[in-house]
């Protein structure tokens, strides 16, 4: 069984009849609703597993800010320097960021669910800095304390070990 057979079967997508010819999987992917509910759903599943990878996730911001200093988003976005503008974190983002760290710092594991509300927006730090091109993105993000962030600062430095994998490998 091929992987796009288990795949199918396992999302309940059940294609009309064979799809190996490209003219008849390209006609049924483009009018099948299921096909393409499967895929949101394959979409959310892999972005939970991978949001909860924050060493995935500064290699991925690594990428993104290269693609942020070289494509010049235009002067709305960005400082002079072309470094994209701080932006207010959604409250979804906020809250998913916090669950997933759990309420801790995520380099000392310090509580901060405590001390802070978790909507303080001062303890959502960048994993890649804006100063060096990092996004303003859920996926940039995570809970430090005031003393890491401090000793972090712009700098690039790697992300925790603590619990980087949701899943182990
Ligand atoms: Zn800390």
């Amino acid at each position: 069984m091929s992987a796009l057979q288990r795949f199918l079967a396992v999302y309940d997508v059940c294609p009309p009849g064979s799809l190996e010819d490209a003219d008849t999987f390209s006609a049924f992917t483009a009018e099948s609703d299921r096909f393409h509910d499967a895929i949101d759903e394959i979409t959310d599943e892999v972005f939970h597993i991978l949001f909860n990878d924050v060493g995935f996730l500064q290699s991925f911001n690594k990428l993104c800010a290269d693609y942020i200093e070289y494509a010049a988003c235009g002067e709305a976005l960005t400082t002079r320097a072309g470094r994209l503008k701080r932006t207010a974190i959604p409250v979804w983002a906020r809250l998913a960021i916090f669950h997933r760290d759990k309420g801790e710092c995520r380099t000392c594991k310090k509580s901060l669910a405590a001390i802070i509300n978790q909507l303080d927006t001062e303890r959502y730090d960048h994993i890649v800095a804006l100063a060096r091109f990092g996004a303003n993105d859920v996926t940039n993000l995570q809970l430090l304390c005031e003393p890491c962030n401090l000793v972090k600062s712009a700098g690039d430095v790697p992300v925790s070990r603590l619990y980087q994998k949701a899943i182990p490998r």
